[in-house]
């Protein structure tokens, strides 16, 4: 029997996604932060596939291939160079591979992902933006993936021009940006990006990374409200972070002081990701996932608060009870007393730190794509460009 695809699944349900990669594979040895890029693809396949795995026993209906940034311009990025030994369509080619062999273990999909390029950030043209998209999209065509994501883009301009060269593929795109109520960076609000992004032809429209889940669900019910105004009907999607940032301006987690290497106190409980699930399902998000932070345990509690509009529990609810039930074989009383719903939905976390503000003054630079600062190089950076750097760093503080 040949899967059902991903606009069949949205249009009967509620599709679940998976989490983050480059944030969870970073951690164990994987990835390299600053250039956030999938080699890992190509050189610990293994690392890779072991994480598909525990997103597909969580739950995921989707293992979106690891190719995040593999666009051949930001794998050789300011001294990065990982194309001295790869190149970006082996990568892409290998990642789609990975999630295919994964996906069969089970009844997910296969989607292949694409994101914002240095490029467009450097204002080097449509042109040469879409040739990067091209690379990874023929990439994705060569391995037969089932659909594709373009996402993480903080300005319509570029997820337009993604949407517009994965059409050409005849496969569902889904188009997703990372940013908040605000809208994005050139000062287009939320709803118009909606708008924009389905014009362009994507069948599935939302939001991915640099927001916390409620922050991200604000996003998209203005996104909605443009696209009804403007009669359009594509699916809804959402894969936020799973940190709190209520503290964040319109460049989202990117600007907090933590990013990327001090981030742990904020991180989402299970708990907060049973409330994300219900409160995206009654907005009418039907396509529910994660980005940076989320791991399988995250992606679990999606699946488990919406077990019965799915009709099933993932396989890792075989080694949790709903709602802390499992704390009933517990040998301390006063941690039984814990295995019930109310405790772990009223329970507010303490952090531990007391010397630790709850909320943080974001950068705030104010540029984006046009500015001469954000114009990228391969070259790595020299100790006077980082020295520049530092010192506007220190004026504004
Ligand atoms: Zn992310």
């Amino acid at each position: 029997m040949p899967k059902k695809g991903i606009l069949e699944r949205l249009r009967d349900g509620v599709v679940i996604g998976d989490g983050g990669f480059v944030f969870a594979l970073e951690k164990r040895g994987y990835v390299k932060a600053g250039p956030w890029t999938p080699e890992a693809a190509c050189e610990h396949p293994e690392a890779v596939k072991q994480l598909h795995r525990e997103f597909l026993r969580a739950g995921s209906d989707v293992m979106q291939a690891f190719t995040f940034y593999a666009s051949d311009d930001k794998l050789e990025n300011r001294g990065h160079y990982a194309q001295k030994s790869l190149t970006g369509k082996s990568i892409n080619k290998a990642a789609s591979k990975l999630a295919r062999d994964v996906a069969n273990e089970g009844d997910a999909l296969v989607a292949g992902g694409m994101c914002q390029t240095p490029t467009y950030l450097s204002g080097i043209g449509k042109e040469a933006t879409q040739k990067m998209f091209q690379v990874q999209l023929d990439a994705f065509i060569e391995e037969d993936v089932d659909f594709l994501i373009c996402e993480y883009f903080e300005h319509v301009e570029e997820a337009e021009w993604a949407i517009e060269v994965c059409k050409k593929s005849g496969k569902p795109v889904a188009g997703t940006m990372c940013i908040g109520p605000e809208g994005d960076l050139h000062g287009v609000t939320a709803g118009e990006c909606a708008v924009r992004l389905a014009k362009a032809g994507a069948d599935i429209v939302g939001v991915n990374c640099h927001f916390d889940p409620q922050i991200s669900l604000e996003c998209i019910s203005k996104m909605k409200e443009g696209l009804d105004a403007a009669g359009l009907k594509p699916y809804l999607m959402a894969q936020p972070l799973a940190y709190h940032t209520p503290d964040c301006n319109k460049q989202g987690f990117i600007d907090l002081p933590e990013f990327p290497f001090a981030l742990e106190p904020r991180i989402c409980t299970r708990w907060d990701m049973h409330k994300y699930a219900r409160d995206a399902y009654n907005l009418g998000v039907r396509y529910i996932g994660g980005c940076c932070g989320f791991e399988a345990y995250h992606v679990r509690a999606i699946a488990e608060e919406l077990a019965e509009e799915r009709g099933a529990k993932p396989a890792g609810s075989d080694k949790h009870g709903m709602w802390g039930q499992e704390l009933k074989m517990h040998t301390k009383p006063w941690v039984r007393a814990r295995a019930n719903k109310e405790y772990w939905e009223t329970t507010k976390p303490a952090t531990g730190r007391p010397y630790s503000a709850s909320m943080a003054k974001p950068a705030g630079w104010g540029i984006t794509q046009g500015n001469e600062e954000l114009k990228q190089h391969a070259e790595g950076t020299t100790s006077d460009e980082l020295q520049h750097v530092r010192d506007i760093a220190s004026s504004k503080k």
